[in-house]
């Protein structure tokens, strides 16, 4: 009979499920500061249902969603699911991570225990109505972020995922590098290739938000894959010239600008004048670093309400501006007039499907997508990543903690790769 419970680090035979596990765990009374909210408590391992996999977790992706679970806002994700008549108390969360399978449910045919996987972050019920008419599953009513709208996510020794999620762990990567592109880059890839007819041709302008961060780094690459032209927008030198190695053809300093946040009222003449001049001023520096007087067919978005007003002006006529999130807040103001006398469209875009995560997991299996891992943590680092990622002082790209993978040292101690 095997241990109750083992230590991070310390591989059970293969296959064989211990009745506990460690996980980094938010509870509601702890909602707040990310580095508050986490803490590693010891909870039962999840049972496997019809068509998941159990996971044993060697890493774990940080990615911005965590930090708002622990927040407890905007969405109370441990009450969310309550209301749905799930009954943890606690969250455990997690969307990106790579591990081995460990135990397989009834009916899973596509992977087996021992195979190393990277996991992609979004499930669904694959017998859906809507999914079974045809539809893609990331528009599915059943459709949630796994480890953010579902428990059980990465941040634990072991996790349970649907088949589907699965795909294998490219053998080139590290364990932390595997763990870490998956939510970022097939975001990136969706809003990038996914929309068509706006996807990036050859020559395309593209502005990019947040050039530097864990979206932007993956965005960067990809459009420079595609043949397009990336230019990014970032608060300080030091993030441009990291978009400039990834291929960025150069980049906005957001600081040298002041009319971020929502539109002044039309009747405010003013300010709406001091509010043009600026952005104008902006679209002048986009087309210096670009080299010719285009604006940008494609901006990708997901910094919100301090940015759209602009994102919309710059995004040329019938152009797309496409959005995945709202880091500095949900009520963006659009002027309706840009919007449809120049045609433009505004388009909302969530995480990937199946394919566009494979499609990601196939370019950084090659060597054409880094993974841009810039920063590895322990397990008991898993706070403090997600408050240096709220505050914004995280380092450029993506982060990952060490679940059960012993670290760089301890590996070359015992003569792994
Ligand atoms: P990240 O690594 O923190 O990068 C975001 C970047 O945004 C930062 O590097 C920062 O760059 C920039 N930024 C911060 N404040 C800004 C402001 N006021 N104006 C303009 N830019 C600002 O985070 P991420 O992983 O890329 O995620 C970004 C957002 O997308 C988060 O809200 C996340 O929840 C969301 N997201 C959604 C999905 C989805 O599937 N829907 C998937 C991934 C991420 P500078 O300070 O250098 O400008």
């Amino acid at each position: 009979m095997g241990k109750a419970l083992y230590e991070l680090g310390e591989i059970p035979p293969l296959g064989e499920v211990p009745q506990r596990m460690y996980a980094s765990v938010i509870r509601r009374e702890r909602y707040g500061r990310p580095v508050d909210a986490f803490r590693t408590e010891v909870v039962d391992v999840p049972p496997v249902g019809r068509g998941q996999v159990l996971v044993m977790m060697m890493a774990a992706g940080v990615n911005y969603n965590n930090a708002w679970a622990a927040l407890g806002r905007p969405l109370d994700v441990i009450k969310a699911r309550q209301r749905r008549g799930e009954c943890e108390d606690f969250h455990i969360g997690g969307s990106d991570g790579s591990g081995v399978v460990w135990a397989v449910g009834e009916g899973v045919a596509q992977v087996k225990v021992g195979d190393e996987v990277v996991l992609s972050g979004c499930q669904w019920d694959e017998s859906a109505a809507d999914i079974r008419l045809g539809a893609d599953p990331m528009t599915s009513v059943t459709q949630r972020v796994w480890g953010y709208e579902s428990n059980f996510g990465a941040f634990a020794q072991f996790s349970v995922v649907d088949e589907y999620q699965c795909h294998p762990k490219p053998a080139r990567l590290t364990w932390e590098e595997a763990a870490c592109f998956m939510v970022t880059g097939a975001t990136a890839y969706r809003q990038l290739c996914g929309w068509p007819p706006h996807t990036v041709r050859p020559g395309d302008p593209v502005l990019i938000w947040g050039g530097a961060g864990g979206l932007g780094s993956m965005a960067i690459q990809i459009v420079d894959l595609l043949g397009g032209v990336p230019i990014a927008v970032v608060s300080n030198e030091e993030r441009g010239e990291y978009c400039l190695r990834l291929g960025a053809r150069g980049y906005l300093l957001r600081g040298d600008y002041t009319h971020w946040g929502r539109l002044p009222d039309i009747d405010d003449e003013a300010a709406t004048s001091a509010w043009t001049s600026e952005v104008r001023r902006f679209g002048k520096r986009f087309w210096e670093i670009l080299g010719e007087r285009r604006a940008p067919r494609i901006v990708l978005e997901h910094s919100g309400q301090d940015t759209i007003p602009t994102s919309m002006y710059l995004c040329d006529t019938a152009g797309m501006v496409v959005i995945c999130g709202g880091t500095t807040g949900y009520h963006a103001d659009v002027d309706l007039r840009f919007l449809w006398m120049r045609q433009k469209r505004l388009q909302g875009s969530h995480f990937a499907n199946s394919q566009q995560c494979r499609a990601v997991a196939n370019l950084a299996g090659t060597g054409r997508l880094d993974p841009c891992l810039s920063w590895t943590g322990t397990f008991e680092e898993l706070g403090a990543a997600h408050q240096m990622m709220r505050d914004n002082q995280h380092p450029p790209g993506n982060m990952a903690v060490l679940v059960n993978a012993p670290a760089r040292g301890e590996r070359h101690a015992a003569g792994l790769a």
